[in-house]
């Protein structure tokens, strides 16, 4: 449910303000019935709103999971030309814009939505949504190291939060290993800080879980809508 001044603006009636004016002039209606107080909610996918009798246009809301592959930016545009997330999703007409950010050589999940008021939520450091990330790392890093990581780290700009960290993969030579982390912050870089300060940088960066959703099967460089069940996760 939304306030009805703020439905009639994003569908591009007119200002907030203005559509203010509107519905204390008794210019709305919400299913047939006129509504002229201020602070009224409806819910746009349901309620028939209606302006000087006229049905308003509502852009209809969509939200992506896009497997990310290295290399590409996390930005719909590029002023040198470099390959950006959007440039997989050109039949998709609405606008879209990406939850957050992966780096130029991290893989895996991002989500993209022309819902603003979502992104901005999940976005929001307040919410600590779980972000589970598999980090191939230089040589095999001791338990006594990755409890470091689990308890919260110094770095230049502060102590970590806790993060939740298992082996997921080591290499029988030792040479290399896997490791699953799950952060609840998103700073700059943070994954790679993280085990840089451990002394063993990361190789290959994969994100493959966001606020309880999962790559899981899809291929890289593909898309696909959210499903009711994992838009409900999100909420
Ligand atoms: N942490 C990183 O270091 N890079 C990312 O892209 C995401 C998290």
């Amino acid at each position: 449910m939304e306030r009805l001044q703020k439905i009639l603006a994003n569908a591009g009636v007119a200002s907030r303000r203005k559509c203010e004016e509107l519905i204390t002039a008794g210019k709305v209606t919400v299913n047939g019935e006129i509504v002229k107080e201020l602070g009224v909610k409806a819910d746009p996918a349901v309620d028939v709103i209606k302006v000087a009798g006229k049905p308003i246009k509502q852009e209809s809301k969509i939200y992506i999971m896009f497997n990310k592959p290295k290399g590409v930016i996390t930005s719909v545009s590029d002023d040198k030309g470099r390959s950006v997330v959007t440039d997989y999703l050109k039949e998709i007409k609405e606008r879209l814009y990406p939850v957050g950010r992966l780096d130029y050589d991290t893989e895996g999940l991002l989500l993209l939505t022309n819902d603003g008021d979502l992104a901005h939520k999940l976005m929001h450091p307040s919410h600590h949504v779980a972000k589970t990330y598999h980090a191939t790392v230089e040589r095999v890093p001791h338990g006594n190291a990755l409890e470091k990581l689990q308890r919260g780290i110094k770095l230049e700009d502060g102590m970590t939060a806790p993060a939740d960290v298992e082996y997921h993969d080591i290499d029988p030579d030792g040479k290399f290993a896997t490791i699953s982390i799950t952060i609840r912050e998103g700073r700059n870089r943070q994954v790679r800080r993280m085990f840089d300060a451990i002394h063993h940088p990361v190789i290959r960066l994969k994100r493959i879980s966001f606020g309880g959703l999962f790559l899981n099967n899809l291929q890289r460089g593909k898309h696909r809508k959210l499903s009711a069940e994992e838009l409900r996760k999100l909420h």
